[in-house]
Parts: C-alpha cells; sequence; structure tokens
C-alpha cells in the first residue's frame, strides 16, 4: 500500500490522455472551515483536464459537496486556489460571474421554478445572463431539451413531471449556458430506482461528448464505465485518486478498501 497520496496517485498514475495538457480545473490547498468550527474542506488539491469525467466518492459528510460548491463560487473559500479556464476565482465579480456562466452544476434536488414551464426554466437563464432573445433562447432550449430525450414536455409544469423528467430539464438548463465544465452533485440520489438509469443515460452521453465533468455519485457502475479517475475523500481530504480502473481493481488506501466492501 502506498504510504502518502502522492505516492498512491504516482502509483496509480494518470490517464495517458491528459498528459502534458493543462487542466481546465485547477483547485489547489482548498480549505474551509464553516461559521461553526466544522472544517469541511482540509487542503484539497485536484486538476480536471479538458474532457476528463472524474468521480468523486466518499462518505457523507466528507466535504464533497462543499468542495462542488467552492469550484462554482457558490461557497467562498477560505484558503488555497481555484482557477478555471485559466480564470482565477478570487474577489472580482467579473471572474466570479464568468466562472458561474462556465460551470454548470446540476443538484441532487432539482430546483426547478415550480411556476413556470420546462422551456421557461431552461430559458430564464439564457435570458438574464446571456441577454439572449426569447425566440434565439427557444430555439436552444428546445436543442437541448431534445437532446435529453424531453421535448415533448415542454410547456408541462414540473410538477407534472417525474423526478427522472425533472433532473434532465436541469441538466438542460445548465447545459443551456454552455458551459465548459458541468459539475454533477449526486444528480441520481433523489430518484426512484427506475428513473436513475434514464438520468445517467443523459450524463453518460454527455460525458462521451467530450464534456469536462465532476461527478459526485455513489453509482459504482457509472463510475467505472464513465469515469477517468476517481477520488475518494474523507473528513475533507482527498485520501486517495486514481485511475478507474486501478481504483477498482487494486485500491491503494485501507479506508479506500473498507469504503468500497461496504458500497459494493
Ligand atoms: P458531503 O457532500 O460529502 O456529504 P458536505 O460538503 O455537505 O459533505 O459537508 C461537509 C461537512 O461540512 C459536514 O460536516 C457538514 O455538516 C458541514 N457543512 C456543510 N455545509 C455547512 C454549512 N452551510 N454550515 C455548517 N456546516 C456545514
Ligand atoms: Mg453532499
Amino acid at each position: 500500500a502506498a504510504a502518502s497520496l502522492e505516492d498512491a496517485q504516482a502509483e496509480c498514475g494518470r490517464p495517458e490522455a491528459f498528459a502534458g495538457e493543462d487542466p481546465i480545473v485547477i483547485a489547489e490547498n482548498v480549505t474551509k472551515t464553516f461559521d461553526n468550527g466544522v472544517k469541511a474542506l482540509d487542503d484539497v488539491t485536484l486538476y480536471v483536464h479538458r474532457g476528463e469525467v472524474k468521480v468523486v466518492i466518499g462518505p457523507s459528510g466528507s466535504g464533497k459537496s462543499t468542495f462542488l460548491r467552492c469550484l462554482n463560487g457558490l461557497e467562498v473559500m477560505d484558503g488555497g486556489r481555484v482557477v478555471i479556464d485559466g480564470i482565477p476565482l478570487d474577489s472580482s465579480r467579473k471572474h466570479r460571474d464568468e466562472i458561474r456562466q462556465e460551470v454548470g452544476m446540476v443538484f441532487q434536488q432539482f430546483n426547478l421554478f415550480p411556476h413556470m414551464t420546462v422551456l421557461e426554466n431552461v430559458n430564464l437563464a439564457q435570458r438574464l445572463v446571456r441577454r439572449k432573445s426569447t425566440q434565439e433562447a427557444t430555439e436552444n432550449a428546445m436543442r437541448l431539451l431534445d437532446k435529453v430525450g424531453i421535448s415533448d414536455k415542454a410547456s408541462s409544469y414540473p410538477a407534472q413531471l417525474s423526478g427522472g423528467q425533472q433532473q434532465r430539464v436541469a441538466i438542460a438548463r445548465a447545459l443551456a449556458l454552455k458551459p465548459k465544465v458541468m459539475l454533477f452533485d449526486e444528480a441520481t440520489s433523489a430518484l426512484d430506482p427506475e428513473m436513475i438509469g434514464e438520468v445517467l443515460q443523459v450524463m453518460s452521453a454527455l460525458a462521451s461528448e467530450g464534456m469536462t465533468m465532476v461527478v459526485v455519485t455513489h453509482e459504482m457502475g457509472f463510475a467505472r464505465e464513465v469515469g477517468d479517475a476517481v477520488v475518494f475523500m474523507e473528513n475533507g481530504r482527498v485520501v486517495e485518486e486514481c485511475r478507474t480502473e486501478t481504483f477498482f481493481e487494486s485500491p491503494s488506501h485501507p479506508r479506500t478498501r473498507e469504503f468500497l466492501s461496504q458500497i459494493l
């Protein structure tokens, strides 16, 4: 077994496909302590390359959601550095706004606006943020709804849709701003089992089109098939990061092995 995170990473290696390229997501030494004293992130470093799918796993409370929220500026970190596609996430309002547009996020709870139709939900940010005309926004929205297989529900309200359908709308809404990176925070955890597949399928399709993705999930089948690398977090730290095949075949850290044995 590897003695340290660095050794573990050296042992399992980086996917060759990304060697030598500059990462599109740089997160270095990120720390976050909440007002109540909880240290949610303790020196987290992660790089994501263009087109890479990084799967983040770990027990509840290990800091996965806080980390994703730090990547798009929803949470303000206390220390460390985040740079997305060359834009530093710093105190500049302009940079924060740019990063919000470049990084799309999908949550466990779909957070659709209940009083708006599916189409209006997908259009809203495009009109407000990208300042598109209604016609332009609608054309783009219909294309995306088609992509997630739900264009026939464009004029329905969220409450008329199943959980899986709502989550696909939420993905279309995130894609509407043409993000360069997509973050998924347990996007299938609130779904009935029979609806998990349709959402994972949309995520897989997105990955195969080359979207850069950071995916927090408990779906190990998805992690194996779609992930390029797996990151295991615990207590606000990255315990192990490894290429997917190696991760599942021979995880180096005892804690990783224990966690996998519980969930697989
Ligand atoms: P995970 O997504 O891995 O379950 P979280 O990032 O949600 O973990 O939480 C990490 C830790 O930070 C937990 O101990 C959680 O209780 C705490 N935490 C998360 N959000 C807040 C908050 N807004 N205020 C205080 N503590 C929080
Ligand atoms: Mg979480």
